[in-house]
C-alpha cells in the first residue's frame, strides 16, 4: 500500500481564500480590518521564519499585522509592556507572542498577560479551560488545524482509536482533548503516549489515527503503523543535509518513506500540518474581529 498524501498546503489555500472573502465582507459591513499583533523577541532563525510566514499570510488574507521585533536581551517587563499595549489597542484583535522566549523571560507570565479575548493562539489558561469544558473559546491553532484537516479529508474519527505521541501544552494535550470531544471531528477513543510510555510501538500499532508530535525525526517508523492508518506528522525538524543550499532539510517526526507503505493517508513535512496552523491563526483573528464588531453594535 502507498498512502494518499493529505496535502495541507492545498487545504490551507482553500481555507485562506474563504477567510480572505470573509475579511473583505467584514470590512465592507463594519469598516473593521482585523489586526494581529506579533511580538518576536530575539533572532532565532526558525522563529523569525515562522513570524515572517505568518505576516505574509495575514497580508494575503487582508489582515493587518502589527509586527514588533525586539532584541533577545529585552527584559520581561518590557515584553509585558508590549503585550499590555496590544491588549489596550482596539486596532488589534489578536496577539501572537512567538515562542520560545529567551530563557530569562517567564513564558507563562507573558502568555497569562494576553487578554483572553485576544488570545488567538489559544494558549492562555482561560482559553485552555474553556476548551476543556466545551465553552466558546479560541482553539489552539495546530491542534485545530489537525482536526480541520481530518474533517476536510473526510476521515471518520468517531469510534476510532486515536493515538497521540507527545503531551505538550501546545500540541499533544490539546489535540487529544479535541479528538475526544463529543462532536464532529471528535468522539474518538484517545491514548496519549510520552517518554514515560513503555513499548511505544505496542500503542502506535493500535492507532486508526496516529498523531505524532514528539520533536524527533524518525520517532515513528513504518513497522510501528497499523496497515491503513491515518498518520498526521506534526514534527518540524531541521536535519543537516549538505546537498541543500541551506545545509539542512525539514523532516517530520515520522519516517515518511516507510510510513507511507503502511498508512492509507499521511501528511508530508513540509506541506502538511504547518500551513494549517497558520490558517487557523488567521481564522481566529477574523473570529476575534467579528466578535468585537458584534459587541460594538450591541
Ligand atoms: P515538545 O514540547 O518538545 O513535546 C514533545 C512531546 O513528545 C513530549 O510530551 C515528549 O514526552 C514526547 N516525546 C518525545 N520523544 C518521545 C518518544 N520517543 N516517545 C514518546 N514520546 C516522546 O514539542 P511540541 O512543541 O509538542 O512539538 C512537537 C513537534 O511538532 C516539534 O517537531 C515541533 O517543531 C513541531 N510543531 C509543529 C507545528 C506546526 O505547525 N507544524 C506546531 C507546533 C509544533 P515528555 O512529555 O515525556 O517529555
Amino acid at each position: 500500500m502507498s498512502a494518499e498524501i493529505l496535502n495541507g498546503k492545498l487545504l490551507a489555500a482553500e481555507m485562506r481564500a474563504e477567510i480572505a472573502d470573509q475579511v473583505a465582507q467584514l470590512k465592507e459591513k463594519s469598516g473593521i480590518t482585523p489586526g494581529l499583533g506579533v511580538i518576536l523577541v530575539g533572532v532565532d532563525p526558525a522563529s523569525t521564519s515562522y513570524v515572517t510566514a505568518k505576516e505574509r499570510a495575514c497580508a494575503e488574507a487582508g489582515i493587518h499585522s502589527d509586527d514588533v521585533r525586539v532584541p533577545a536581551d529585552t527584559t520581561q517587563e518590557e515584553v509585558l509592556k508590549l503585550v499590555h499595549g496590544m491588549n489596550d489597542n482596539p486596532a488589534i484583535n489578536g496577539i501572537l507572542v512567538q515562542l520560545p522566549l529567551p530563557k530569562h523571560i517567564d513564558e507563562s507570565a507573558v502568555i497569562n498577560a494576553i487578554a483572553p479575548e485576544k488570545d488567538v493562539d489559544g494558549f492562555t489558561p482561560v482559553n485552555v479551560g474553556r476548551m476543556m469544558i466545551g465553552e466558546r473559546c479560541f482553539l489552539p491553532c495546530t491542534p485545530n488545524g489537525i482536526i480541520q484537516m481530518l474533517l476536510k479529508a473526510g476521515v471518520e474519527t468517531s469510534g476510532k482509536h486515536a493515538v497521540v505521541v507527545g503531551r505538550s501544552n501546545i500540541v499533544g494535550k490539546p489535540v487529544a482533548q479535541l479528538l475526544m470531544r463529543k462532536t464532529k471531528g471528535g468522539n474518538a477513543t484517545v491514548t496519549v503516549c510520552h517518554t514515560g510510555t513503555k513499548d511505544l510501538k505496542s500503542f502506535t500499532l493500535q492507532a486508526d489515527i496516529l498523531v505524532v508530535a514528539a520533536g524527533w525525526p524518525g520517532t515513528v517508523t513504518g513497522d510501528m503503523i497499523k496497515p491503513g492508518a491515518v498518520v498526521i506528522d506534526v514534527g518540524v525538524n531541521r536535519v543537516p543535509d549538505e546537498t541543500r543550499p541551506r545545509g539542512y532539510r525539514l523532516a517530520g517526526d515520522v519516517d515518511f518513506e516507510s510510513a507511507r507503505e503502511k498508512a492509507s493517508l499521511i501528511t508530508p513535512v513540509p506541506g502538511g500540518v504547518g500551513p494549517m496552523t497558520i490558517t487557523m491563526l488567521l481564522y481566529n483573528t477574523l473570529e476575534s474581529a467579528t466578535r468585537m464588531a458584534e459587541e460594538a453594535t450591541q
